[in-house]
């Protein structure tokens, strides 16, 4: 096994590496053709639909002009891209490619992004976790005992949700170099952070496979676009088994038009950042704070006297944050998004609000 195409293979479900995808109609059409010729192999509507945009043709079910902009951006190839309905998509194909239902395994590393373990059970897959240590780094020894020659997938969320901590450098080279599967470093959250992104290094790891998105610091959730950054094998395996048009006309449309304004991105995740640092050191004065752990995401893992209570509190005061003090070394845990700075003042009066209200004063 020498090629990273004979590596790739030799990881791919021998189903997936068979398959042959469907073709669909604008696959082999060049850039362009829909405004030159006419179209009429796809069963469109040549007279169009209600609305006064048009959305009658299929959009590019290879999204070229998307990863083109990408590309730029990323400073990779776009042929070292996967572009996804969500990074989420990304996650579930990853599963359907590598992982063998009832016979593969995935490494996880809680507590860490839920969606790893509910993709694993919806692809029967076996979940093996390696806890983060109580300080939320994570703990190499309990991740090689879990490791097998069917450990296909081994998720490491950098920064992790809902820690917000970033992995150290020298375990994620460790596992790139030692790990017999693809190793997923997800990096939803890389913005908010100070460091580079790993995917600088998709061609120096055949087994790296970055996963990024427009959903946080581009502030465009709703629009659903994710992408996937490795090798071209691994990118044309996603490609071959993903739906056609996986991305809708509106959100390549918009994405595109999104990806001009990076500095409107970047002004922004600045904003959220300071935000951040006053929210946290606002936080640590209050009563019934007892941690605020640090963070390098657009959110705050906050360490409570009674999570249970203050969650239920903030809930009826119209304030919903995520109660995470179910997770593995997370008692007493809510996780709260950096909001405006309007609204990080509405969550500090409230919490200093419950104070006030459930101590008891003795006389
Ligand atoms: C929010 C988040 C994502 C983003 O998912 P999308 O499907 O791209 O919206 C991915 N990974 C983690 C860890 C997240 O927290």
């Amino acid at each position: 096994m020498n090629t990273v195409q004979e590596k790739i293979e030799a990881l791919t479900r021998p189903n997936i590496r068979s398959l042959k995808p469907y073709s669909s109609a604008r696959d082999e059409a060049p850039e362009g053709i829909l405004a030159q010729r006419i179209m009429l192999d796809a069963n469109e509507n040549s007279y169009g639909g209600p609305l006064e945009e048009d959305f009658s043709r299929y959009p590019d079910p290879q999204q070229r002009v998307l990863k083109q902009a990408l590309a730029k951006l990323k400073n990779v190839q776009e042929n070292q891209i996967f572009i996804g309905n969500g990074s989420d998509e990304a996650i579930d194909l990853l599963f359907r490619a590598f992982v063998q239902p009832g016979q593969d395994n995935v490494i996880l590393l809680p507590p860490t992004y839920g969606m790893y373990a509910v993709q694993g059970n919806i692809h029967d897959a076996e979940i093996r976790q390696a806890p983060l240590r109580p300080d939320f780094l994570p703990d190499p020894e309990a991740i090689w005992r879990q490791t097998d020659q069917h450990s296909k997938l081994l998720f490491i969320c950098s920064p992790n949700n809902p820690t917000g901590q970033r992995m150290p450098d020298e375990l994620v080279l460790e596992l790139l170099h030692k790990f017999p599967g693809l190793v997923v470093l997800d990096e939803a959250y890389l913005e908010f952070s100070a460091h580079a992104s790993w995917a600088a290094r998709i061609s120096e790891f055949s087994n790296l496979v970055v996963l990024q998105t427009l959903s946080k610091a581009w502030g465009l959730a709703g629009l659903r676009v994710g992408m996937a950054l490795s090798n071209p094998f691994v990118i044309n395996t996603l490609n071959k088994i993903k739906y056609p048009y996986n991305l809708n006309a509106k959100t390549i449309q918009l994405g595109l038009k999104a990806l001009e304004r990076p500095d409107k991105m970047h002004a922004k995740a600045a904003q959220i950042v300071a935000e951040r640092q006053r929210l946290a050191l606002a936080l640590v004065e209050l009563e019934a704070v007892e941690t605020v752990f640090p963070s390098d995401a657009n959110f705050l893992l906050v360490r409570v006297k009674d999570a249970d209570g203050l969650y239920q509190f903030m809930a009826q005061k119209g304030i919903v944050v995520r109660n995470r003090s179910r997770e593995i070394h997370c008692e007493n845990c809510l996780r709260i998004t950096i909001g405006t700075a309007a609204e990080n003042d509405q969550v500090l009066a409230v919490i200093q609000e419950f104070t006030n209200e459930t101590t008891i004063i003795l006389p």
